[in-house]
C-alpha cells in the first residue's frame, strides 16, 4: 500500500499488478490530495456522473426497509414538537447506510437539544485564524459550553455511487478526482435539501480545500467534520459538521471535548478543565500524544501550521507525551479499566499525583488515562480515610467524566470504590489487611508453564 500514496500517477492495473492479494478496502484506504494538486478536471473519457433517480431522495423518515449497505439520503432524526407532532424540520441532512437510519430510528423519540445553562461563548475573528470561539465567563470543568443539532452527516471516506468500474488505465491521481467529482455531485443534494438559513450556514463554514480538486461542499465537509459516529454496517466512521462548534480551532492542549450524543442526537463540547474569560476554546483535530512532527503532518490538509506551546518546544513536550501516551497504553492493557476492583492497599501518592501534574501541566486532560488517574487518587484517598482529598478528587473526577461523555460509568464507578473504600477499612481494622496483600500477588498460571517448558 505505501507505493499507492507515494506514487499517484501509477495506473490500478499496475498497481494491481504488484499487489495481486489487494482488495477493494485497501483501495478505498488511499489519503485523498491536499493543497495545490495539478489537473482536478474529470480526466479524458470519463463522464460526470448521473445519480440514479431512486437514490436522488428518499423522503419518508420512517422508511427502513434498505439494504445495510444501502446508502441514502434522509432528514433525521424524528421529535414531538410543542403541539405534539412527529416533525423533522431544521433536522440534520443525512447521507447514510440502511443500517445507520434504522439505528437511528431505534434509539426512539429524540429528547430536545441540550441547552446550555447561559451563553458562554463568543464567536470573532483573530488575526491569522479567522473567526474563533471565545469563553465570554470563566467556565468550570464539566460544563456545557455547545450543544447543536448537526446540518449534515457524511460517510467519513470519500465515496461514489459510480456503477461502473472505474477504468483501470487511470491513475491514482485521476481516480481520486472522479471520486472528488462524484462526491460533490452527491453531497451537494444532500445540502441542497437544508432550509437557506441552515444551508448559508453551512456554505459560510471555512473550506481548507480550495485547491485539490475538492468542490465546495467536498471542502467544506473535509475542513469541518468530526468523527464520533461509526456505521453497524459496512461504512465506517462518519463525519459530522456542525456550524458553531465548526469555528472551534485546534490545539495540542485542547480545552473542551466534543462528542455526538445519539440520545438527544447532537454534537456536543464540554470543558474538560477550567477555562478562563477570553481563552479561546479549542478542541484537537489530530492525535495529541503523537511527537510534534506526526502532529504537523496530520493537520497539514486543514491548511494551517499549529503554533501552540507544545509545537513550538517539541523536544521537552514529545518526551511528556510519549509519557502520557505511556499511562494510556497502561490504562488500555489494563481492559476495561473503569471496572478495576484491585484496591489500593499501599498507594503510590506520589507516582499518581506527579502523573497528574504531567497530564495538567502538559494540557492534556482531555485523554482517558488522565481520568484513569483521578479514579486511582480516588480510590486510594477513600481507602486511607482522607475524605477531604476524596472530596477533591470526586468533584474532578466527576467533572472530568461528565466533560468526556463517560458520567453513567463514572457514577458506578464511584459507588463500586465507595464500598471498596470502606471495605478495606474494615479489613485493616479486622488485620487483614496481609490477606489481601497476599490475594493481590502474581498468579503462577497455566499459561505461563507451557511458555517455561
Ligand atoms: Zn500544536
Amino acid at each position: 500500500m505505501s507505493s499507492l500514496a507515494k506514487n499517484r500517477q501509477m495506473t490500478l492495473a499496475a498497481w494491481r499488478k504488484l499487489n495481486p492479494g489487494a482488495t477493494g478496502s485497501d483501495i478505498k484506504e488511499f489519503k485523498l490530495a491536499f493543497g495545490k494538486v495539478e489537473n482536478t478536471g474529470l480526466p479524458d473519457g470519463v463522464q460526470a456522473l448521473v445519480p440514479k433517480p431512486e437514490d436522488i431522495s428518499i423522503l419518508d423518515p420512517g422508511t427502513l426497509n434498505y439494504q445495510d449497505a444501502q446508502m441514502i439520503t434522509t432528514t433525521q432524526p424524528s421529535w414531538l414538537d410543542a403541539d405534539g407532532q412527529l416533525t423533522n424540520k431544521d433536522g440534520t441532512e443525512c447521507y447514510i447506510s440502511g443500517a445507520m437510519k434504522r439505528k437511528i430510528v431505534a434509539a426512539g423519540l429524540i429528547p430536545p437539544v441540550p441547552v446550555p445553562s447561559k451563553t458562554i461563548y463568543r464567536i470573532s475573528s483573530s488575526p491569522n485564524k479567522g473567526l474563533c470561539m471565545f469563553a465570554k465567563t470563566d467556565i468550570p470543568a464539566g460544563e456545557l459550553i455547545v450543544a447543536e443539532r448537526p446540518l449534515v452527516i457524511f460517510p467519513g471516506r470519500i465515496m461514489t455511487e459510480r456503477r461502473d468500474e472505474i477504468p483501470e488505465h487511470l491513475t491514482f491521481q485521476q481516480m481520486q478526482q472522479v471520486m472528488l467529482n462524484d462526491a460533490e455531485i452527491l453531497y451537494t443534494r444532500v445540502v441542497d435539501r437544508l432550509d437557506p438559513q441552515r444551508k448559508a450556514a453551512f456554505m459560510k463554514l471555512a473550506n481548507s480545500h480550495l485547491h485539490d480538486g475538492s468542490g465546495p461542499i467536498v471542502g467544506r465537509v473535509r475542513t469541518n467534520g468530526f468523527g464520533r459516529l461509526t456505521d453497524p454496517g459496512s461504512i465506517g466512521e462518519y463525519t459530522i459538521i456542525g456550524d458553531n462548534l465548526s469555528r472551534m480551532n485546534h490545539s495540542c492542549s485542547p480545552n473542551v471535548h466534543c462528542d455526538f450524543d445519539m440520545h438527544t442526537f447532537s454534537l456536543t463540547a464540554r470543558a474538560v478543565r477550567e477555562i478562563k474569560k477570553g481563552e479561546e476554546i479549542t478542541v484537537h483535530y489530530c492525535h495529541i500524544l503523537e511527537p510534534a512532527e506526526t502532529r504537523q503532518e496530520s493537520l497539514a490538509p486543514y491548511g494551517f501550521k499549529c503554533e501552540c506551546k507544545a509545537c513550538l518546544d517539541p523536544r521537552s513536550s514529545d518526551l511528556v507525551r510519549a509519557k502520557c501516551a505511556a499511562y494510556t497504553s497502561r490504562a488500555n492493557s489494563e481492559g476495561l479499566w473503569y471496572f478495576d476492583e484491585s484496591i489500593p492497599k499501599a498507594p503510590s501518592f506520589a507516582s499518581l499525583l506527579a502523573a497528574l501534574r504531567v497530564f495538567t501541566e502538559e494540557g492534556l486532560e482531555v485523554c482517558d488515562a488522565y481520568g484513569y488517574v483521578l479514579y486511582q487518587l480516588l480510590k486510594a484517598y477513600l481507602a486511607t480515610n482522607d475524605f477531604e482529598n476524596v472530596k477533591i478528587y470526586l468533584d474532578k473526577y466527576r467533572a472530568w467524566a461528565q466533560a468526556t461523555g463517560n458520567e453513567e460509568t463514572a457514577t458506578k464507578k464511584v459507588i463500586h470504590a465507595w464500598n471498596l473504600g470502606r471495605m478495606v477499612l474494615q479489613l485493616r481494622v479486622l488485620g487483614l489487611a496481609v490477606v489481601l496483600a497476599a490475594k493481590r500477588m502474581p498468579k503462577k498460571t497455566g499459561a505461563a508453564k507451557k511458555t517455561a517448558k
